[in-house]
């Protein structure tokens, strides 16, 4: 850009200088006005002093000429006076008003505007007495005066457009140095800060020294200042808040966890042994025994009812029927693998379902859980109370894919232990 900033046309020095200016050169060219005005009238009135002196020295001569009705002569001088600069025109006039005599300088087509006059009598002293002869006047116009005045005026308005051009650029430079640019500097500043998104930075303006906008600038950075503090403590709120509601919701989500834990355990476990309950029991068989058919390997299936426990009830009451059950589970559970699956079927009636087990190690399993069984001596209340199983197996074969077969099967086997003396296993 070849012209500084201050000239382009939307600036704000230049638009208040130009204020400021049209009203300085209106009062300024109502004031020369006045004074073109009284410079006017006062080269008038020093024209027609002119003129009067003139017609002092000229009244002898026209006089003369006047008494001798030498009219040749009176011709000449007129015709000499009407060439002088000041004079437009020259009138004599007799005492009865006629004029005898008049010239003017300019042509009768084109009168000057306005015409002014100076007038005097002319006379003849005829032994000491004045003898009037008519009255000279002499004229001349606004445009002699213009002429004098005109000159000296251009020259005063050519100084004065010179003075006005170089007082406006230069108070329009500095206007736009010290108020105009500091001012759109700190408009970009500003808007720079709202763009950032902390309101870390700060505002700092060159060339103002410690005025207004210094001031203002103070202030703003001020208000930037309580700004941030104010945005740094509401994000710690915020943080705080967040990190109690994750503990919160963590802490509802474990207790949720628990629960449903609980309710899954409701769902699958049996209350009193804590064992898996004949749904889910037969459930997960069902599925372990389509894995064991998929992999070809032979499952057992064992099914346990405890011996004449209607008379264990009945001689040591339902609660200590209650603590059988239980150490029947306990007792056989420390005898299973890890891979075995045992749930509660029935009352006292309990199933195994053992993973890849061939026939006769189920046997075996069968007939450690039955003599551990009637080996053990459960002391109830200081009675003591012995007890035991019968079991019927049955393992799997190709083409079993339902464990209420495997099952039905393994009840026909159990029914044959009760039927042959109970406390024995069949397979
Ligand atoms: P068997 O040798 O032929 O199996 O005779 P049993 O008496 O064991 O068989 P029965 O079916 O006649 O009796 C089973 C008893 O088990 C009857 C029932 O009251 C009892 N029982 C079932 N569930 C529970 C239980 O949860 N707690 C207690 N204490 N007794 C139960
Ligand atoms: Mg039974
Ligand atoms: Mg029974």
């Amino acid at each position: 850009m070849i012209f500084p900033s201050f000239l382009r046309p939307d600036n704000l020095s230049r638009k208040m200088m130009l204020v400021i200016f049209s009203i300085y050169l209106f009062v300024t060219c109502l004031i020369t006005s006045l004074q073109f005005l009284t410079e006017y009238y006062r080269t008038q009135d020093s024209i027609l002093n002119e003129l009067k002196q003139l017609e002092e020295t000229v009244r002898e001569p026209i006089s003369t000429s006047l008494w001798q009705y030498n009219y040749n002569q009176l011709d000449a001088l007129l015709t000499g006076l009407v060439k002088m600069t000041i004079i437009e025109g020259i009138d004599v006039i007799d005492t009865d008003a006629n004029t005898l005599m008049s010239k003017q300088s300019y042509n009768p087509d084109s009168k000057p505007l306005s015409l002014f006059y100076a007038e005097s009598d002319a006379y003849w002293t005829l032994n000491g007495e004045k003898v009037a002869l008519g009255t000279i006047k002499l004229y001349s116009s606004s445009e002699v005066v213009l002429d004098r005045v005109l000159f000296g005026f251009f020259l005063i308005a050519i100084t004065a457009i010179i003075k006005l051009s170089i007082l406006f650029w230069l108070s329009a430079w500095a206007f736009d140095r010290y108020l105009a640019s500091p001012l759109k500097e700190l408009m970009t500043q500003v808007n720079e800060v709202q763009s950032s998104p902390t309101i870390s930075k700060r505002i700092s303006l060159e060339n103002i020294q410690h005025n207004e906008l210094g001031q203002l600038q103070d202030h703003m950075n001020t208000m930037l200042s309580v700004m941030q503090a104010d945005r740094q403590q509401l994000l710690e709120d915020e943080q705080t808040k967040r990190s109690s509601l994750e503990d919160a919701v963590a802490k509802r989500t474990e207790a949720l966890q628990i629960l449903n834990e609980k309710l899954e355990d409701l769902a699958t476990r049996d209350s009193l042994t804590g064992i898996l309950n004949r749904g889910s029991f037969f459930e997960r068989s069902q599925h372990l025994l389509a894995l064991s058919q998929r992999q070809q390997s032979t499952a057992s299936f064992v099914l346990m009812d405890l011996d004449h426990f209607k008379v264990i009830n009945d001689t040591y009451g339902h609660f200590a029927g209650d603590k059988v059950l239980i150490h029947f589970t306990q007792t056989i559970q420390s005898l299973l693998r890890q891979s075995d699956l045992i749930g509660r079927v029935g009352g006292e009636e309990f199933a195994l379902f053992l993973p890849d087990t061939a026939p006769d190690d189920a046997f075996q399993l069968a007939e450690r859980i039955r003599m551990t069984i009637s080996n053990a001596a459960l002391n109830v209340d200081g009675r003591i109370i012995t007890y035991t199983v019968s079991a019927g197996i049955e393992s799997s074969r190709s083409g079993d894919d339902s464990i209420d077969a495997l099952f039905k099967r393994a009840d026909s086997k159990l029914y044959g232990a009760k039927d042959k003396g109970r406390d024995r296993v069949e397979k």
